[in-house]
């Protein structure tokens, strides 16, 4: 899958990590961003600050958060409108948890080409249910998220079935889906995604 994609010269390193709640996507970004210097955007992470901030945006997110809710596209796309004019030189950057609508995912397009950019894979960490809850109620447990507890899960995980998971089909039709087992350690799955990273890095040179 997505093997003939070609990196143009100008382009950049724009990845998507994408997954269901509890998929890995944090932490498989870090250790991207390691090693391949890129920029990474957490729309849930960015929202999270605004609402210790209690900002005007921290507050109109909060209430959609605490229930398990996405926040309105508006809103997170006039973050990421900012994020991408404010860093006009990288390399590249990580989507993480962006974009989890059409909506969103037709709006990133349309920004990217706007600088001549796109997006030039998405990782899809595939996990299953049972395991993805187990790791969300023991990630609630170890760090207090207000949106890790069992009822607000269920909601978490229905929501990105019914809107998240049909960009799957959206970057499957553009040859950019790449599907990885996230259910292995947490090194063997990033071993995965570099082996995927790099492949397309290669056929740049
Ligand atoms: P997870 O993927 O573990 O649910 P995130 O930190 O990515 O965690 O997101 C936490 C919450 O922040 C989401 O449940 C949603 O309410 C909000 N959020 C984050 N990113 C988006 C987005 N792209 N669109 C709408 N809401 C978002």
């Amino acid at each position: 899958m997505g093997n003939n994609i070609k990196i143009k010269p100008e382009n950049k390193f724009n990845v998507v990590i994408f997954g269901a709640p509890g998929s890995g996507k944090g932490t498989q970004s870090e250790l991207i961003i390691e090693k391949y210097g890129l920029l990474h955007i957490s729309t849930g992470e960015i929202l999270r600050e605004e609402i210790k901030k209690e900002s005007e945006l921290g507050k109109e997110a909060e209430e959609y958060i605490t229930k398990g809710h996405l926040c309105p596209d508006e809103l997170v796309l006039k973050i990421i409108d900012g994020v991408l004019d404010e860093n006009p030189d990288v390399k590249g950057f990580i989507f993480d948890g962006f974009p989890r609508t059409l909506e969103q995912g037709k709006s990133l397009d349309e920004m990217l080409r706007k600088k001549e950019s796109s997006i030039i894979a998405v990782i899809n960490l595939d996990v299953d249910e049972k395991q993805l809850i187990e790791r969300l109620i023991k990630r609630g447990k170890e760090t207090g998220r207000a949106d890790d507890n069992p009822q607000t899960i269920e909601k978490r995980l229905a929501v990105y079935h019914e809107q998240t998971e049909p960009l799957l089909e959206y970057y499957k039709k553009k040859g950019k889906l790449f599907n990885i087992k996230g259910q292995n350690d947490i090194e063997e799955v990033f071993d995965c995604i570099a082996e995927t990273l790099d492949r397309l890095t290669f056929q740049n040179n």
